[in-house]
């Protein structure tokens, strides 16, 4: 028997009119590029995402269309994601800060149709025209007095276009299973990978990380989202925000600058804000030099990678501020865990609470994961035993974009059993709170950026003088990980640490150029011939980056 409840669809147009209606006065204040203060309400960001919608019909796309973002986070990234998204169309967000090639390949391969770019990334958009064949309309995210000249075509002023539509739009209704955005990600081997989230899987993914065991949002709250609106949709936040009626402030491109943030925090009463380790501690060391405090803010998400102990114990001890750490990846939405103290362990205090704090938090429901060793056999719950950290839901990706999504098959995320290994390794406590404990994947996490290992070694071992070359992350200080390269120079050369790195500074982004080289006469290799990852992390353990 069928139960009888009305089968509506959860789309994320059903956001924006719910939030719409109940809370038109809240406010959105955002940096951008043109503008260092903007603020404006719900109601005038709804009425522009109409006029958005328009827009979008107008430049010729339709139902299904990818349409890539390159931009910050402020209020036309947030129009873009509710007027695509809410149209039927997909909603790309690019980080703007890969490899030229990359975006290249990312946009082409997503077949974008229209690209939203912030007037920063135009430069970068300008040098890749002639890679980008599919791309129909450019439109620059700003109004006519800031359009830069350019020799790019079809480029269109976003302002302009907003002016001359109507505010009246009927948001389709069709099925929740629909494709509402994409985000590419990068992994060890081959080219980035497309994460296609859903309308349902955004929804619940909202619903879910709005609880207050979990992210927690709420219409009395201010959030200000550091984590980018490239990264995994702002870690789900302009949707749970938008959804629960909470005041929003975005710091555009200024996100690692924390003068703007903690101006920001000030002047807006923030009381919640998200990003990685490397955001707190340049906001933590800039408070304790210049004296400041941040008397609003209740609470930081920290997220995209572990976050040092000593974060989580600066923020509370010296700014009353409560660090809640949480655990996810693209291919999770992100929200797999997020630690919050139990009714049941409420007593805990002093080292042990902190303990606590320093673990990945516990699992959401609606994300089941599971520790398995390499005979993909469960281990227990003990806070001891450490396996292959594997998850499943339904805001969990089933295959990547354009690839297999037959559970097993080359490509395919998910394995043969239904569930997608992480690629981390984890223990899991009795309580149920999972801590990360190594990663089986070798790329390199700065800043909460991946930096592929291989990209370093491949450009390493084009120059004519090095014969091997293998890139490790190493913990930093303010970046939480930066690549160390170790190599093996060919006999009888007189290779020297600067020659190499001059040569990987005009080869690699800055982000990827690796922070020091060591020379060493053989790299550990595994049976099967391959660099042997663990045995040269295992011998740098202890190794330092010098100042
Ligand atoms: P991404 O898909 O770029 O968001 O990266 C996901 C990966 O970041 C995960 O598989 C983890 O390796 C890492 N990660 C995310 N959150 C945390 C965390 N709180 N602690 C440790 N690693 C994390």
């Amino acid at each position: 028997m069928q139960g009888l409840m009305m089968n509506s669809q959860l789309l994320i147009s059903g956001i924006l009119q719910f939030a719409e209606r109940n809370y038109p006065n809240q406010e959105i204040v955002s940096v951008t590029a043109d503008n260092p203060y903007h603020r404006y309400t719900y109601k005038d960001c709804f009425k522009r995402t109409r006029q958005l919608a328009n827009v979008l019909a107008t430049l010729g796309a339709t139902f299904g269309d990818r349409i890539g973002t390159l931009a910050w986070n402020d209020y036309r990234h947030l129009e873009l994601y509710y007027a695509v998204s809410g149209s039927g169309m997909i909603c790309h967000t690019i980080n703007p800060k890969l490899y030229p090639e990359q975006i290249a390949y990312i946009i082409n391969h997503a077949h974008d149709k229209v690209l939203f770019v912030d007037l920063l990334v135009m430069p970068l958009i300008e040098k890749l025209q002639e890679h980008l064949s599919q791309v129909e309309s450019i439109v620059v995210m700003t109004d006519q007095a800031h359009m830069p000249q350019t020799s790019l075509t079809n480029v269109f002023c976003y302002e302009t276009l907003l002016a001359g539509e109507p505010d009246t739009f009927s948001w389709p209704d069709f099925s929740e299973n629909t494709a509402s955005s994409m985000c590419y990600t990068s992994g060890t081997t081959g080219h980035p990978k497309g994460v296609l989230y859903s309308h349902r899987s955004t929804l619940l993914h909202s619903f879910a990380s709005a609880l207050p065991d979990c992210l927690g949002s709420s219409s009395t709250e201010v959030c200000m989202p550091i984590v980018p609106m490239f990264h995994v949709n702002a870690w789900g936040l302009p949707y749970t925000n938008v959804m629960t009626g909470t005041k929003l402030v975005f710091p555009g491109p200024k996100m690692i600058d924390p003068t703007v943030l903690h101006t920001l925090i000030t002047k807006e009463n923030v009381t919640c804000s998200a990003g990685v380790p490397t955001i707190w501690m340049v906001l933590l060391d800039y408070l304790d030099k210049s004296g400041l405090k941040v008397p609003s803010l209740n609470r930081v998400i920290s997220g995209g990678a572990a976050c040092p102990r000593s974060i989580v114990e600066r923020f509370e001890r010296d700014y009353d501020t409560a660090l809640v750490q949480a655990w996810g990846m693209t291919e999770t939405s992100p929200l797999g865990t997020a630690f919050h103290i139990k009714g049941t362990n409420r007593d805990l205090e002093g080292e042990a609470l902190t303990d606590l704090k320093c673990k990945q938090g516990r699992g959401v429901f609606g994300v089941e994961m599971k520790i398995v060793d390499e005979n993909n056999q469960e281990l227990p719950w003990d806070g001891e035993a450490f396996g292959a950290l594997k998850v499943r839901g339904p805001w969990v990706c089933s295959g990547y974009y354009g690839m297999s999504h037959t559970p097993g098959a080359e490509g395919c995320p998910v394995e043969e059993d239904g569930w997608m290994n992480t690629g981390d390794v984890a223990t899991i406590d009795a309580e149920g709170y999972m801590q990360i404990t190594d990663r089986t994947k070798d790329v390199i996490k700065s800043g909460g950026e991946w930096v592929s290992s291989i990209d370093i070694e491949n450009a390493a071992v084009t120059h004519p003088k090095v014969a091997e070359a293998a890139a490790i992350g190493r913990y930093h200080p303010k970046w939480t990980e930066r690549p160390l390269l170790v190599v093996v120079p060919r006999p009888d050369t007189d290779l020297s640490k600067d020659e190499l790195m001059d040569y990987l500074k005009a080869k690699l982004p800055k982000v990827s150029v690796p922070d020091d080289i060591q020379f060493q006469e053989q790299i550990p290799h595994t049976a099967t011939g391959k660099i042997n990852k663990l045995g040269l992390r295992k011998q740098y353990e202890n190794y330092q980056f010098s100042e």
